[in-house]
């Protein structure tokens, strides 16, 4: 492949994605509205793959559950998840021309305050920072109204009351933390176990300007895994402890160094540098899910989250970044540690019992005091006060009323004297099987957006000036391209039997009949097609075809009757192109 390096990549992948039906902006014929992006064919399959590579590393592979829930949230769950307070990003208004700017941005682009900086400003600080850097409108160069904090959540009213707020979830995963005890139950009551959701979130960003990598709607895939705190081991640790991961740490953060520690899950979590097992078991998964799709390991790396930086919910963070053309190093998923914030404050703000039941290996005996009434001694004292008197004992803090006896000789029950003889204090022996907690949650969340942009910037290749899709075949959109070499003499037919043949074997098949064979393999590369068949006049005599690869552009004679056996051991990653047949000559 030639050096692609020099294009901007970004300009160049939009273009073809818009050209191509990947993706292109909503609502074009009304003059469109930032943040917003439609699929086209080739794109709504190509998301659909990544999308269930996700499914497969996590859900069969790990054995998540998946579940599915509104987008549309009561606000009550917003309130008690701590987003209706903190949900927000800092604003700034143009004067002149009534535009509005994500602030912290405007530092970073204008000012050159780097990110880290930016994020912990308070509004007076962002403020001083504007007025010392002589920031204006980018668009009008108008000044600027005092910045605010801006609720980046949308916000609608549910059914026909006014008072009835909504809003569209920013993330999925309050949709699994509110059906927890369902989910629990499902689980067959048994810690740990993960669900995960993938689905539209909304977020209704200031001013996004980055194509993909920042949408209003985006579709998030949030997995909450959920564990006893007090045996936090990752059963599945063995198979990713010799992983490595680069990770940067806050400490050469704030020093502005760049340079990664690369250590494997075994030694980040030896060194305390990653804090929960399960935490560093899903950032290995995340990195194999990430190669997959197409960006090798050197080119991702982990950031650990400043205490600023962390959403308010995570005790610690990780980001996942993928290095891009024109943006740099790139958010494609967040790791945090989540504790048991969500289910508590739920269980706070509900009143439902968010607790799991753990059984002791033993049940514990317990002694404790007890205050008994005794009504034959009430009676006659307290007359018809005595039922009152009784319900008061009976609530007492045994302790308490037997410190009293000792000190004073008698015990306030309220207003009500209460004498020795009036109680039987004694001890009482309990068995307790087990004790109630709330699971501790990791939480890795991908956009997956993201992962489709990062998928076609780094399938983006250009060879003899021709675009080349070079996606990894397990995520191709379409699998194969069948290509009759005329359209007549039964060569048309034969293509169109052997589509359907591979179609009904499971493949995702295109049959392009028009125009040279050039100008067809032209259009499959710049798909990403990585095979290509041609049937030929040998097709109808010998029962063989030839089989292109996208990106060496080789070609092997194949017998059209092996081929779904092949195709399938290919695409399963089983066998190379060369073995698909015996290579033509070029
Ligand atoms: P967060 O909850 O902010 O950590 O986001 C989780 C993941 O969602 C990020 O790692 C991104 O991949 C993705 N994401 C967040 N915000 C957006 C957005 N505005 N547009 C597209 N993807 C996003």
């Amino acid at each position: 492949m030639d050096d692609t390096t020099k294009i901007d990549k970004f300009t160049a992948i939009n273009e073809l994605a818009r050209r191509r039906g990947f993706f292109w902006n909503s609502y074009e014929i009304y003059g469109g509205a930032g943040g917003f992006v439609a699929y086209g064919p080739l794109g709504t399959r190509l998301k659909q793959n990544i999308e269930n590579k996700l499914r497969d590393i996590f859900v069969k592979q790990v054995g998540i559950l998946e579940m599915e829930s509104p987008i549309i949230t009561p606000g009550k769950v917003f309130e008690a998840s701590g987003h209706v307070t903190n949900f927000k990003e800092p604003m700034v208004e143009c004067v002149k021309c009534n535009k509005r700017f994500r602030a912290d941005h405007l530092l970073e682009e204008y000012a050159k305050i780097s990110s880290v900086d930016a994020e912990k400003m308070s509004l007076d600080e962002i403020q001083q920072a504007l007025e010392k850097h002589g920031i204006k409108c980018p668009d009008c160069q108008g000044d600027f109204n005092p910045p605010q904090q801006f609720l980046t959540m949308f916000i609608t009213t549910i059914g026909p009351y006014s008072g009835a707020t909504g809003y569209g979830r920013p993330e999925a995963a309050q949709g699994i933390f509110v059906e927890f005890n369902r989910l629990y139950a499902m689980a067959r009551e048994k810690l740990p176990f993960g669900v995960i959701q993938i689905g539209h979130a909304l977020r209704n960003e200031i001013s996004p300007r980055q194509g993909l990598i920042r949408l209003r709607e985006f579709t998030i895939c949030d997995l909450e895994f959920f564990f006893d705190p007090e045996e936090p081991c990752c059963r599945l640790l063995k198979e990713v402890e010799n992983e490595i991961l680069p990770i940067l740490l806050c400490e050469s953060r704030l020093k502005c160094c760049e340079d990664t520690l690369n250590i494997t899950v075994r030694e980040a979590l030896d060194r305390k540098i990653v804090k929960s097992e399960w935490q560093a078991f899903f950032m290995a998964m995340a990195k194999k899910l990430l190669v997959e799709i197409g960006v090798p390991p050197e080119k991702q790396r982990f950031i650990e989250k400043l205490t600023w930086e962390k959403a308010h919910y995570s005790s610690q963070s990780f980001d996942q970044e993928v290095l891009l053309d024109r943006h740099g190093w790139t958010e494609v998923s967040g790791h945090a540690y989540r504790t048991d914030y969500d289910l508590g404050s739920h269980m706070k703000a509900s009143g439902a019992d968010m607790r799991v039941f753990k059984e002791y290996a033993k049940p514990v005996e317990t002694e404790q005091l007890a205050v008994k009434p005794v009504m034959a001694k009430l009676g006659p004292v307290f007359k018809k006060e005595a039922g009152k008197v009784g319900e008061l004992l009976a609530k007492a803090d045994p302790q308490v009323v037997k410190a009293a006896f000792e000190k004073d000789g008698f015990y306030m029950a309220d207003t009500y004297k209460v004498l020795p003889e009036h109680v039987d204090i004694s001890s009482q022996k309990t068995v307790e099987r087990g004790k109630r907690f709330i699971p501790h949650v990791v939480e890795p969340s991908f956009g997956s957006d993201r992962l489709f942009y990062v998928a076609l910037e780094y399938a983006y290749g250009v060879k003899d000036d021709r675009v080349v899709m070079s996606f990894p075949r397990s995520i191709a959109p379409t699998q194969i391209g069948v290509y009759p070499l005329m359209n007549k003499d039964g060569l048309e037919e034969k293509a169109l039997e052997l589509q359907k043949v591979l179609t009904q074997e499971g493949f995702t098949v295109e049959l392009d009949e028009t125009g040279s064979i050039g100008r067809r393999y032209a259009r499959a590369d710049e798909a990403g097609i990585p095979l290509g068949i041609t049937i030929d006049y040998d097709t109808l005599s010998e029962g063989t075809v030839t089989i292109r690869d996208r990106d060496s552009w080789q070609q092997v004679r194949s017998q059209i009757k092996n081929l779904p056996e092949l195709l399938h051991k290919y695409f399963q990653r089983k066998i190379n192109f060369e073995n698909l047949g015996s290579l033509v000559e070029s």
